[in-house]
């Protein structure tokens, strides 16, 4: 009789065991799921700041493209896209009576002065042009596509310089393929970037530039645009269109 009492008592003693390992089980399980849960909340929000953090800089890079796009020195002219109507530029002599946008007339001196230092003889023979001067030139020109068409040109920017090495001076025409072999000029080339400035219209972009290859004449961009354009091989065309991939803005 006693040994049944025990051995009931035993087994109440047991299940009573029992039952409080399952809640304290259960409670574990719960604990467990409850950190689990938290910590999938925590990362996912973590994950969608970070997404909204992403798209902000996005946005902010598209902003900061197109503010520099709309800045005066990646003004676009070419035979599609015409001067704005209401272009106005203060000009300031360079030298020797060439005119150039006055906010780009330091960097085209220090450019050919530092030319002149290294042992060369650069030479400008054109630069701003006045709407009546490109009109002369255009009506004076046999070969139209030579020319750029009034309200068309960066001469009338005040953006670009045609230069020279001053030995083809006396060619009956300097702006000629040849330029490209004369020591000024590749000393031009090969450094005008450092200055802001860029070889407009590159060999084998007619198509894309509308203008012939000229290995003289310069167009300033500033000097991120001008690294940017000069070491990818490219023209300004392509460099306006495809920005994204060649301008990280900071
Ligand atoms: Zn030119």
């Amino acid at each position: 009789m006693r040994n049944r009492k025990n051995r009931a008592l035993l087994i109440m003693i047991l299940a009573l065991i029992l039952a409080v390992f399952c809640v304290v089980l259960l409670l574990f399980h719960m604990i467990t799921s409850s950190n689990q849960m938290k910590e999938a909340n925590e990362a996912a929000e973590e994950a969608a700041r970070m997404q909204e953090e992403e798209e902000a800089r996005e946005q902010a890079k598209l902003d900061r493209m197109a503010e520099e796009k709309s800045q005066w020195y990646l003004l676009l002219v070419n035979e599609w896209n015409a001067m704005p109507d209401d272009f106005d530029i203060e000009t300031a002599e360079v030298e020797g009576g060439y005119e150039v946008d006055a906010r780009v007339k330091d960097a085209l001196k220090e450019m050919l002065s530092d030319c002149r230092e290294a042992g060369y003889s650069p030479q400008i023979i054109s630069s701003f042009r006045t709407r009546s001067t490109q009109q002369w030139l255009y009506d004076h020109t046999a070969n139209k596509s030579d020319t750029a068409i009034p309200g068309h040109s960066e001469h009338e920017c005040g953006l670009a310089a045609d230069i020279i090495d001053s030995s083809s001076a006396g060619w009956s025409d300097p702006l000629i393929d040849e330029q490209e072999d004369l020591p000024a000029q590749k000393w031009l080339m090969e450094h005008c970037q450092d200055y802001g400035f860029v070889l407009r219209y590159p060999k084998d972009k007619e198509d894309v530039t509308g203008i012939i290859y000229e290995p003289w004449h310069y167009r300033y961009v500033g000097k991120e645009h001008a690294a940017n354009i000069m070491s990818n091989g490219i023209c300004l065309e392509e460099y306006l269109r495809d920005m994204g991939t060649y301008y990280d803005p900071q």
